[in-house]
């Protein structure tokens, strides 16, 4: 779960990335950096926190150039600390690289094993580390050749953009789990994770990166390279980006992300077609497939849990006695609405249980009669290796329980997941080319189980 912006070749670089990752604040609120090519060197600004509690005008002021990229971070590998802020940047041999990554590596840990005993030191504790150090390592092949050697080495999630001095390189695993466009501005070039980016600050979308591609910009425009064998490409883009995860002002793998929501929606309508009051969505998260089961069954939409758009993150952890509180802190039920009524509440996903326990309680508490809790996606069986933040298998809690007791435990009238083929009917033409593994368990790569959040840990 991370954000991927970059600019090459338009004046004041470090200000529209600023805007790109304001964007893209969604992938990821731990961190926030940005890294400039300043005709020189590159030169980067990082820190923990929101990207305007990063950045300020002074400090983007500080970071003049025409070439950037910057990272908002989530952490799926390594732990959140300062250290482990993207941009990773490195000095040597009078050169300057910078790398920002959204995905998980699957063996990077044996791989940093093997480096380690070799004598190579690393700095921090990210995955994202080994690509650089193997990188590196291979470079007297050439630039493009040593990123080739490194895509065939690592196993798992990257899409990854590089500052190599006044060298801009987008490069994306081939299995594509992770997005990544390219569109133009001003005669320039960006790339990022998702194209509402582009919308913010006026960039023309022209293609996304092709899994197993390496696209380099330099002063003499765009080039690509295909280092993997078309067998050896295997699209498995990943669902949860269409389920949760993107914007739906997006479009992620060429495909508008809202359609697709409202379209999980409206199979769900056709899965299970229940009577009652009216439909409400948990916003954000399920408004949009709430939209499209209201419009399939004719039934009304309310927006009847209101969210206070003014918290962010929580600082203070509040105390099982005061759990209500923080439910009710994001999202309050309206009573009025609610009162003695039947309704289908909406989500996109259950994960542990636990939040949407407390909140179809507050929903019964303002004096439901009747609550129909609807899924739009199947039950989340399988931890995710590619970037998204899932717990282990034992935290998921349908990995344990089957839908009756999970039904009881959230002590509702109805609980139903979206099937599978709903979601792949949803996504029309890209079914055969998406991961499904959280829900089947089928990983479309070997799985290292070395794996851990921790490269470093032992
Ligand atoms: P829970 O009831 O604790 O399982 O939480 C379910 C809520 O978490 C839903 O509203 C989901 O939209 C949201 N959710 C889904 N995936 C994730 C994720 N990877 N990280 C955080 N929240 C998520």
């Amino acid at each position: 779960m991370c954000g991927l912006f970059g600019i090459f070749g338009v004046k004041e670089a470090a200000n529209y990335t600023y805007f790109g990752l304001y964007s893209l604040q969604h992938r990821g609120q731990e961190s926030a950096g940005i890294a400039v090519y300043n005709g020189k060197k590159i030169k980067e600004w990082k820190n923990i926190g929101l990207v305007n509690e990063v950045f300020n005008e002074e400090i983007l002021k500080n970071l003049p150039g025409e070439i950037a990229i910057g990272h908002v971070r989530y952490s799926t590998t390594g732990s959140a600390i300062l250290q482990n802020v993207q941009p990773f940047c490195i000095n040597f041999a009078k050169k300057t690289m910078a790398i920002v990554h959204n995905g998980n590596l699957v063996n990077a840990y044996s791989i940093r094993c093997n480096l380690e005993e070799e004598g190579h030191i690393f700095q921090t504790t990210m995955d994202s580390e080994v690509i650089v150090h193997l990188i590196v390592r291979n470079l007297k092949k050439g630039l493009v050749e040593a990123i080739a050697e490194t895509m065939k080495q690592i196993k798992g999630a990257y899409s990854v953009l590089l500052l190599y001095d006044d060298i801009l390189i987008a490069f994306r695993d081939p299995w594509g789990f992770r997005p990544l466009a390219l569109g133009m501005l001003n005669g320039g070039y960006v790339l990022a994770s998702e194209t509402c980016a582009f919308d913010l600050i006026g960039v023309q979308y022209l293609r996304d990166i092709e899994p197993g591609e390496i696209l380099v910009i330099n002063k003499d425009g765009l080039t690509s390279y295909y280092p993997f064998k078309k067998e050896k490409i295997n699209k498995s883009f990943c669902i949860f980006e269409f389920i949760y995860f993107a914007r739906p002002d997006s479009y992620i793998f060429q495909k508008s992300v809202y359609p697709v929501r409202k379209n999980l929606g409206k199979n769900l309508y056709k899965e299970c077609p229940l009577e009652a009051d009216f439909v409400m969505p948990f916003p954000d998260s399920g408004n949009y497939a709430a939209i499209g089961y209201s419009q399939a069954s004719g039934l009304p939409l309310e927006l009847c849990m209101i969210r206070n758009h003014y918290v962010g993150r929580t600082f203070i952890q509040p105390s099982q006695r005061l759990r209500d509180i923080s439910v009710k802190m994001k999202l309050n039920p309206v009573k009025e609405i609610i009162k003695g009524k039947e309704v289908i509440v909406i989500d996109d996903s259950l994960v542990r249980g636990t939040t949407s326990r407390n909140r179809l309680k507050s929903i019964k508490e303002a004096g439901a009669k009747k609550i129909h809790f609807l899924l739009s996606c199947p039950p989340l069986k399988f931890p995710c290796f590619f970037g998204i933040d899932f717990p282990s298998s034992s935290e998921l809690i349908a990995a344990k329980h089957s839908v009756e007791e999970i039904r009881k435990y959230l002590d509702i009238n109805t609980l139903y997941y979206l099937s599978i083929e709903g979601l792949l009917d949803a996504i029309g033409d890209l079914r055969n080319k998406v991961c499904l593994a959280c829900f089947t368990g089928e990983y479309p790569v070997e799985v290292d189980f070395s794996f851990r959040k921790n490269i470093a840990e032992v």
